[in-house]
């Protein structure tokens, strides 16, 4: 079973700051790490490895860092890994960010599976994924937090609000991973000298077959008009009481004080 997994270096923080100038996120003197959903992403694609056979690849789109976060994957135990990054790529939107993916992919070749995290938890709009599926017209199942593959038949437990749901498809196939699916592993010995050996081939635009205006800033239709933190609301007011129609009462009453009604 041939799989890839897409994985996003994002900064060491769930507290992400934003330039107000510029709009984007301040990434310096913050360190960066795997983004956690795809470790469960790696782990799952580790476990179907060890059941089924074949091979796992990592790709990753960023700067040359991205390199550290891949070679931590090969150090829990992927086979091969891909690093996309060109400054034709840079200011991507989610869009531009799964055409450069897709085209990565397509490049590698062979895929029965692709898997990635829920979200990242800095952009956290869970839209990579879903997109990567489009481009690549395959099935896609998001939020799976348990997966079984038997004779080419996926069959995935999608977590939501109030409960799960079980869906059915063939192979190929887009997995994104909730947290819950499993217990990511830690690096071997063995793993981390064979990751710091590791070339780790860095493709640019001129590799992979993208149209130049799909990529980047300028194929992004994305515009970030402000980001900004929206103030504390005032906490509203519960009314209790132990009959109804007492507690409609005070509600009318308070409607009218602030002449809403
Ligand atoms: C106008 C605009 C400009 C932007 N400019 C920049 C910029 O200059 N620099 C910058 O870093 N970000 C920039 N961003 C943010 C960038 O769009 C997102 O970081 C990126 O597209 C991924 O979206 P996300 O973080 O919401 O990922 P999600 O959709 O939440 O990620 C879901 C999953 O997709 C996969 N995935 C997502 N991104 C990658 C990746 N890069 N490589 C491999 N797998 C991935 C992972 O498996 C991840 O778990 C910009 C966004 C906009 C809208």
């Amino acid at each position: 079973m041939d799989i890839i997994v897409c994985v996003k270096q994002v900064p060491d923080t769930t507290e992400v700051k934003i330039d107000p100038q510029t709009n984007t996120l301040i990434r310096q003197g913050v360190p960066s790490i795997v983004n956690p959903f795809d470790k469960n992403a790696v782990e799952e694609a580790l476990r179907l490895k060890e059941k089924h056979g074949g091979k796992v690849t990592v790709i990753s789109m960023g700067p040359a860092q991205a390199k550290d976060s891949l070679k931590e994957c090969i150090a829990l135990g992927v086979d091969e890994a891909i690093l996309l990054s060109d400054r034709a790529f840079g200011g991507a939107d989610t869009l531009a960010t799964s055409r450069t993916l897709a085209a990565g992919i397509k490049k590698i070749g062979n895929f029965d599976v692709i898997l990635c995290g829920k979200q990242a938890i800095d952009g956290d709009t869970a839209q990579v994924g879903p997109e990567i599926a489009e481009h690549l017209n395959i099935s896609q199942i998001t939020y799976v937090s348990k997966l079984e593959i038997t004779d080419g038949v996926v069959r995935a437990e999608r977590e939501h609000e109030e409960g799960y749901e079980v869906f059915e498809t063939k192979l190929p196939v887009l997995l994104s991973v909730v947290k819950s699916i499993n217990e990511p592993r830690y690096p071997s010995i063995k793993g981390t000298m064979k990751a710091n050996r590791k070339e780790i081939p860095v493709w640019t635009a001129a590799d992979v077959d993208v149209n130049p205006e799909h990529i980047g800033l300028k194929g992004s239709p994305t515009q970030v008009r402000r980001i900004f933190t929206p103030k504390q609301r005032v906490q509203g007011e519960i009314i209790q009481e132990d009959n109804a129609h007492t507690a409609v009462n005070r509600l009318l009453t308070k409607l009218n004080q602030v002449k809403i009604i």
